[in-house]
């Protein structure tokens, strides 16, 4: 049996998680599988029966599942010093990814051409459309590298981080891009800055072997400032990007926003193994909770990516993307990619339209 733990948490998580949870019954009954669903709190939601954003009972049914289906976490910005919103994200979300060693950060990033307005990009750029996916290593680096600190006093006073990467690190980071290609366009770009960095030094000497054991792969490395750079530019040239912890968050973030809406943006967090944590890329949006307009898609793609990495499910994970692609074409539209001639459409409507495609 195929256990998913589904932990919707707060604000719009409940609105699409129900949608993630429709397309979830569509396939089972398409492709004749069956996945038992492990409901379960986090964050603000859990707060109130355990006062713990995080609690065991919660883990422990991650524990016994193959993946956990992930939605949103945190309250209103006004009241996040409140016991019950302060520090939701770094306790539920941080604290998952500790606890299940998620190393692997999987985004992809997706401009439909139908949604070009929606990018932040030139026109004539955006028109083209780009369809990228960066790998970022999630657990090392410089956010937790040892030792950092503040020492010293007046002008003198200083602080300090320290960028630190295994060997077995990158190596482990580079398979899972490398493996990832071959399921795309198969082509691989390295983020560094080993110009001026002796850890990135490490980081392309390791990642230019590993590239050798997968010839079908094109290969190039980068250096951070011009990926940055050829982004904006000409982002179709990415298809798979590879960085370590801090590169990978600014060109994530970078990739996600030209796309135009955090309604679209899926992400996979994944552990040794095929466990792994699925969510949207975008937070529980409170200015639109409980109004039922917020776009389902991220989630529904989160889910996507669940059965493709988790479950090994290629065929049924292609069916969900293109019951989105032929949705989108038909020019249905939530009020966060709503262009003039299209057709408006709620959460709920949403999910049974690509429900319906698959
Ligand atoms: P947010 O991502 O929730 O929202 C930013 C903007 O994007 C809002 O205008 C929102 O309406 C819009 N948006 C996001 N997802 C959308 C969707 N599916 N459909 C339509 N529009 C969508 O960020 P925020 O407002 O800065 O934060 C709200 C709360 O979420 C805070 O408590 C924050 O800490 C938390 N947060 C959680 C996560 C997470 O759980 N992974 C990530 C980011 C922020």
């Amino acid at each position: 049996m195929h256990e998913i733990a589904v932990l919707p948490g707060d604000g719009i998580g409940h609105e699409i998680m129900e949608e993630a949870i429709k397309v979830i019954n569509t396939v089972e009954k398409r492709f004749n599988i069956a996945f038992k669903l492990n409901h379960a709190l986090v964050g603000g939601a859990a707060w109130d029966k355990y006062r713990k954003h995080l609690p065991e009972e919660t883990l422990d049914i991650c524990e016994k599942s193959n993946a956990i289906l992930f939605g949103a976490v945190g309250g209103p910005v006004k009241e996040q010093t409140s016991s019950k919103w302060c520090g939701t994200e770094v306790n539920a979300l941080l604290g998952l990814r500790k606890h299940f060693g998620l190393y692997a950060n999987l985004r992809p990033a997706k401009l439909y051409p139908a949604l070009a307005f929606a990018s932040s990009l030139r026109d004539d750029i955006a028109k083209e459309g780009f369809d990228l996916l960066v790998v970022r290593e999630l657990t090392g680096g410089i956010y937790f590298g040892k030792p950092k600190g503040r020492m010293g006093k007046g002008e003198d006073e200083y602080a300090f981080d320290t960028m630190i990467y295994k060997r077995g690190e990158i190596k482990r980071i580079a398979q899972v891009a490398f493996k990832a290609a071959r399921n795309r366009r198969r082509k691989v770009t390295s983020i560094d800055k080993a110009n001026v960095l002796t850890t990135m030094v490490l980081w392309r000497e390791v990642v230019d072997d590993i590239a050798k054991e997968y010839p079908d792969i094109e290969y190039e490395p980068m250096y951070v400032d011009n990926a940055a750079m050829q982004l904006t530019r000409n982002p179709k040239k990415f298809d798979v990007i590879l960085c370590g912890n801090l590169f990978g968050d600014i060109l994530s973030d970078e990739a996600a926003a030209i796309t135009g809406s955090l309604g679209m943006s899926p992400s996979a967090s994944l552990s040794e193994g095929n466990f792994g944590m699925y969510e949207p890329s975008g937070g529980s949006a409170q200015d639109i909770a409980g109004k039922g307009i917020a776009n389902p898609i991220a989630q529904i793609l989160s889910t996507a990516m669940m059965l493709r990495y988790s479950f090994d499910m290629n065929e049924e994970a292609n069916s969900i993307e293109n019951a989105v692609d032929k949705v989108l074409i038909d020019g249905y539209r939530t009020p966060d990619i709503i262009q003039k001639r299209m057709k408006k459409v709620n959460t709920k409507e949403m999910g049974t339209l690509i429900a319906g495609n698959i």
